[in-house]
């Protein structure tokens, strides 16, 4: 769709929500609008005590206009300013879209992967919940189900917030390797076969770069409260290896005080009774089994290996050696996938009761290789993706299940979102953590991003690690030494 903008150059404000409206469709901006086609137009007007702004919009034939307004802030706040005029030009978009498209969008106006920051933010001024879902409503129209969503995962994270205390962070080790490459996938994660050769150094790489920033933060009073293990498939190594790289982490950290110690355990063709075992007893307490779906066909499609029963068989490995914190990951919209079929995966899974269930969207990202590939069954309607999604929700809150945290992804139908939904009492921290962004997060391995969160002035910043194993393996020096940084920021606190 050809765009054109009159009277403002906030392009990334209005691209972005557009984007979200109407996944699938391309935007350019164009200094003059053609006489026909997809088109839309959007102007700002800005009037002494006013922001107005209005989008005419020509789509699939039908055409549409509407206004957004909001107060005008007082001269010399450039930043609320902005933030006016971008709030005006989003909302026109919004409702020029619902009128022309005729749906209502499930998270109405509002952009940004970190929605329950939002009702945080409202509940932290003071507003109660229910003044809090009316503001959601006001300013942005998101439907009921999601403003309940991000109270529930604003609440969780409130609750972790307040048990953080200033030196606290969580440890992130990444092993990107999997023994093949699933077809939507977009993470640095290379095949066994493409990139095997490079396992050994690049264990050795890792290992150095922890005993590395270990060393480099001794003193700073830092404490451990979660590790999280993933990739990539962290089981795509063998148990000696596993073994050594989580005895290795525990010896350089002190991990006495950890609230939660997750290991991603993938995918199904690399778990053995022997990795989930060493995985235990090197001191996970939590283990993600991710089924994605339980039907063998659909997965088959997005070339991920499942046969019948491989995770009750996981879950069952899982119990045996005592976690009692488990997750299960789904995804809703993959190729072939029916409500009826995403339903009978929501409830297998049900069926074990993992404490944990993530239910994620199809995102279908420039890195996968999902295009290229060609899928052999259509993706489901957007529409069905948010009923199978609003049904699945309903199901796991009838089963005792909550969301705790939730993210926004680009590439998804309308949208959706991806939720982490828990039993009472195993809400994951490190969940929230990254989610809220409420602490420092220490990222070790290829692609590793180290978020340091000030803990008094919550300025974010970021050290990041060369994002394929090689290049990572030849820089790990460097990609050490920038722990120094990290060290700063904890010595200059008080
Ligand atoms: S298991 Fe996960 S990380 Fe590995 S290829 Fe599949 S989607 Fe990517």
């Amino acid at each position: 769709m050809k765009m054109h903008m009159t009277g403002h150059d906030r392009r990334y404000a209005v691209e972005q929500l557009a984007l979200s409206l109407i996944s699938g469709e391309e935007f350019e901006f164009v200094d003059e609008l053609p006489p026909d086609g997809d088109r839309a137009e959007s102007c700002l007007h800005v009037a002494p005590h006013t922001v107005i702004a209005t989008t005419k919009m020509w789509y699939h034939g039908v055409y549409a206009e509407a206004t957004g307004r909001t107060e005008r802030p007082a001269d010399g706040d450039e930043i609320a300013q902005k933030r006016a005029v971008d709030y005006a030009l989003r909302i026109s978009l919004y409702r020029a879209v619902k009128k022309n498209l005729g749906i209502q969008p499930p998270w109405g106006a509002l952009t940004g992967i970190r929605p329950a920051k939002i009702a945080e933010k409202m509940l932290a001024e003071g507003l109660d919940e229910v003044a809090t879902s009316q503001q959601l409503k006001k300013r942005f129209d998101v439907t009921a189900t999601k403003r309940k969503l991000m109270i529930d995962a604003a609440r969780a994270g409130i609750e972790v917030e307040r048990k953080l205390d200033k030196r606290d962070v969580a440890l992130y080790v990444g092993i990107p390797f999997c023994p093949s490459r699933c077809a939507y996938c977009s993470f640095v994660a290379g095949s066994i076969d493409k990139w095997g050769h490079l396992i050994d150094p690049y264990l050795d790489a890792l290992k150095r770069e922890i005993e590395g920033t270990a060393k480099i933060l001794r003193g700073t009073g830092v404490r451990v409260r979660a590790v999280y293990f993933g990739g990539g498939t962290p089981t795509s190594i063998t148990a000696e290896q596993l073994d050594s790289l989580m005895t290795t982490l525990s010896g350089c950290f002190d991990l006495s005080d950890l609230w939660e110690y997750t290991v991603e355990a993938g995918r199904f063709d690399t778990i053995t009774p022997e990795k989930i075992e060493t995985i235990a007893r090197c001191g996970a307490d939590r283990i993600s089994l991710n089924p994605q779906s339980t039907n063998p066909q659909i997965l088959k499609a997005v070339g991920r290996p499942y046969t019948e029963g491989d995770f009750a068989r996981a879950m069952a490995e899982a119990r045996r050696v005592g976690f009692h914190s488990i997750n299960a990951d789904l995804i809703a919209g993959l190729p072939g996938e029916t409500e009826k079929s995403f339903l009978r995966s929501v409830n297998d899974v049900l069926a074990l009761a993992p404490e944990n269930i993530t239910i994620h969207n199809l995102a279908i990202k420039r890195g996968s290789n999902f295009h290229a590939d060609g899928v052999p069954m259509p993706l489901p309607e957007e529409k069905d993706v948010a009923r199978m999604l609003f049904k699945a929700e309903g199901i796991l809150d009838r089963n005792g299940y909550r969301p705790y945290y939730t993210y926004r992804q680009k590439y998804t139908a309308l949208g959706l979102e991806n939720t982490g939904f828990s039993l009472s009492g195993h809400e994951s921290p490190y969940n929230i953590i990254i989610m809220e962004e409420l602490a420092t997060i220490i990222s070790f391995g290829a692609g590793g991003v180290t978020k340091l969160v000030h803990p008094e002035t919550k300025f974010i910043s970021r050290l990041n690690n060369h994002k394929y194993p090689l290049e990572y393996i030849e820089n790990i020096e460097r990609c050490t030494t920038d722990k120094e940084k990290v060290r700063e920021m904890y010595l200059s606190i008080q």
